[in-house]
């Protein structure tokens, strides 16, 4: 037996136990003739006295940091005790020891303060996982598991598995491709997502499925993307939309109330994508704060008409806003003594090439019932207390206003309704807000094709009620510029995110589970019957076997324990990932392969090019 105990066990009503430790060498403390180890394995830490016989064996020996020890004492209250630490009321005083293994001095130190460098620390992944504050991580990361399996068991879902070699099927993002040896110039794929198989499942009548699955897809890895990541992936027959929501906003509850003893106990918040675009410029608003945005002139229709103010800010001879497509605002709450030098430190972050907006115009709102702003030579007090009404701002607050381009501009307010969220301190890690968005469009113009993209994927359903538009409309864009008055720009879709904290954390859709529409749908994409049979002929041929009702969400397991465990990086809560290029420090990967495993697969590779 190694060890009778762990490092993180032994109390002050052990003492006088004999016991056997066995961890890796945290730090070694010589005084005089005894010497302090603290010795730490998973479980913690424990202190290990050497006396003075052992202490000479020490001396001769010198153990080092990271070496594996086992030793053998008996527990002894300590002298000096450490609150900090669980075990910090007992030392042990040793009788015998063994060094189980050396170790060469790591690159950094296993502390939670390391002096290692990212890329080091990745370098060394294996030693980075010793550190306790990447422990943590991973036991938060398996706690969301197992509360996300128990109550899913609990729901009886069964976990099943799918195939990782699949078939190429490039629908949004670009696939990971395997070469087969016995198929020759033929590749399979890796699952972007179990989507289809899931969707088969339903067909075979296993009607509540999940599989807490890695998802593969080779995109450019944008900030905190990994080119594998994990789904807790969900399926359900039988259903409708609302039956899914409450399933999984009780899935999302359950995970809070097991891993953070939280109890969310309110129904989540509904809104509609439109809804988030309007008033947040974003399908993933941050609801824990308000400073809504306010549309002082817009090109963005909500239920077919524009619900702007533009009389307020037109004609008054400001070119910046009597041009610009559209103008929105938001009120910041208890800022309208913001001097110069804080609105010009604003007005440089709104002209960040990240952001790209030209300037920032804002009205102080003050405290007294005046108005102050930057443009105060067009617009008298009146109308300034016209536009302070339509954003909603009152006495103390500061007015934000970007002008230009619809979409730029929208996302630029959002970025700073955001940021100014984060300053003012309403973004509070340890409060958690969330929210279901809904009626998303079905499709998205994709502008360099001409033609429509699915905004989920192909095999969500529209609304029932806008069946009919898809069916009874051809859907060419005869005129590119006014794409946004075809009929395939109303249809809403079954489908719905689940957003926490801004960020979403799950997105899925009631399915389309006739032959008919899903063929209609391959259409509407611009597919051929000839390549929707290549690509899909196993699903449509399924459909025509009694293919029941059914719909499912997948959520992103990564970035749900990194919320939860109130990081800004997926990374931290994976065991082994990969850099912002793809790669494993660690393993090295991607790497060349030997000419012989080329020859085995018949591949030859485009030599001469970098
Ligand atoms: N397969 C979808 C995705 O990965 C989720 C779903 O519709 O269930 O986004």
């Amino acid at each position: 037996m190694y060890r009778s105990h762990t490092c993180g066990e032994l109390r002050i009503g052990d003492v006088n136990k004999q016991v056997t430790l066995a961890g890796w060498v945290q730090t070694v403390r010589k005084f005089g003739a005894i010497t302090f180890v603290d010795l730490r394995d998973r479980y913690g830490i424990t202190q290990l006295l050497f006396g003075e016989e052992l202490n000479k064996v020490l001396d001769e020996n010198p153990l080092g940091r990271e070496f594996v020890l086992q030793a053998t004492g008996l527990v002894a209250e300590r002298s000096s005790k450490n609150a900090h630490i669980p075990t910090g009321e007992i030392e042990i005083n040793i009788q015998s020891f063994t060094v189980l293994n050396k170790s060469v001095v790591p690159p950094f130190t296993i502390q939670d303060d390391t002096d290692g460098g990212d890329d080091l620390r990745m370098k060394y992944r294996f030693l980075d996982l010793r550190r306790n504050a990447v422990k943590k991580n991973l036991e938060l990361r398996y706690a969301v598991n197992r509360s996300a399996r128990n109550y899913l068991h609990e729901n009886q879902f069964m976990d099943i598995e799918t195939p990782f070699l699949i078939k190429s099927t490039p629908e949004g993002a670009r696939d990971f491709v395997v070469p087969s040896r016995m198929n020759p110039g033929q590749f399979y794929a890796l699952p972007q997502s179990p989507q289809t198989f899931k969707q088969l499942l339903m067909v075979s009548g296993y009607d509540r499925y999940y599989q807490i699955v890695k998802c593969f897809r080779d995109e450019d890895l944008r900030a905190d993307r990994q080119p594998e990541f994990t789904q807790i992936d969900c399926e359900m027959a039988f259903v409708e939309q609302e039956d899914i929501l409450n399933m999984f906003e009780g899935l999302i509850k359950r995970v809070f109330k097991d891993v953070k003893n939280i109890d969310y106990t309110e129904k989540v918040a509904r809104m509609s994508w439109e809804d988030a675009m309007w008033q947040y410029g974003n399908d993933k608003p941050d609801i824990r704060f308000g400073m809504k945005i306010a549309n002082l002139k817009s090109a963005f229709t909500r239920n077919g008409k524009i619900e702007a103010v533009g009389e307020l800010i037109n004609g008054a001879g400001f070119g910046v806003f009597d041009n610009a497509e559209t103008v929105l605002a938001i009120a910041v709450p208890g800022c309208s003594e913001y001097t110069r030098k804080q609105t010009d430190e604003l007005t440089d972050w709104v002209k960040r090439p990240q952001i790209g907006m030209q300037g920032l115009v804002f009205i102080k709102c003050n405290a007294d019932g005046t108005y102050k702003s930057s443009v105060d030579k067009f617009y008298p007090e009146d109308k300034l207390k016209a536009i302070a009404h339509a954003a909603g701002a009152v006495a103390g607050d500061l007015i934000l206003i970007l002008a230009g381009r619809e979409e730029r501009t929208r996302k630029a307010i959002s970025e700073l309704r955001l940021e100014m969220g984060k300053r003012l301190g309403f973004r509070k890690e340890d409060e958690f807000k969330l929210l279901w968005v809904m009626d998303f469009p079905l499709f998205e113009y994709a502008e360099e094709e001409n033609r429509w993209v699915a905004r989920h994927h192909p095999f969500t359903s529209p609304k029932p009620d806008h069946i009919e538009v898809m069916i009874n409309n051809n859907p060419v864009i005869e005129n590119a510029e006014k794409y946004l008055e075809h009929p395939y720009n109303h249809i809403k879709a079954n489908a719905y995110d689940m957003v926490l904290n801004g960020n979403e954390i799950g997105g899925g859709s009631i399915r389309i589970h006739q032959r008919a529409l899903q063929e209609k749908m391959f259409t509407a994409l611009g597919m051929s019957q000839e390549e929707a049979l290549h690509k899909f002929g196993f699903l449509l041929g399924a459909f025509e076997f009694g293919a029941p009702p059914h719909g499912g969400i997948a959520f992103g397991f990564d970035r749900l324990c990194s919320i939860l465990g109130g990081s800004e990086s997926i990374r931290d809560f994976i065991a082994f990932p990969k850099n912002n290029s793809g790669r494993d420090v660690m393993l090295d990967a991607p790497s060349s392969i030997d000419d012989k495993q080329l020859d085995e697969l018949q591949i030859q590779l485009n030599q001469g090019q970098d």
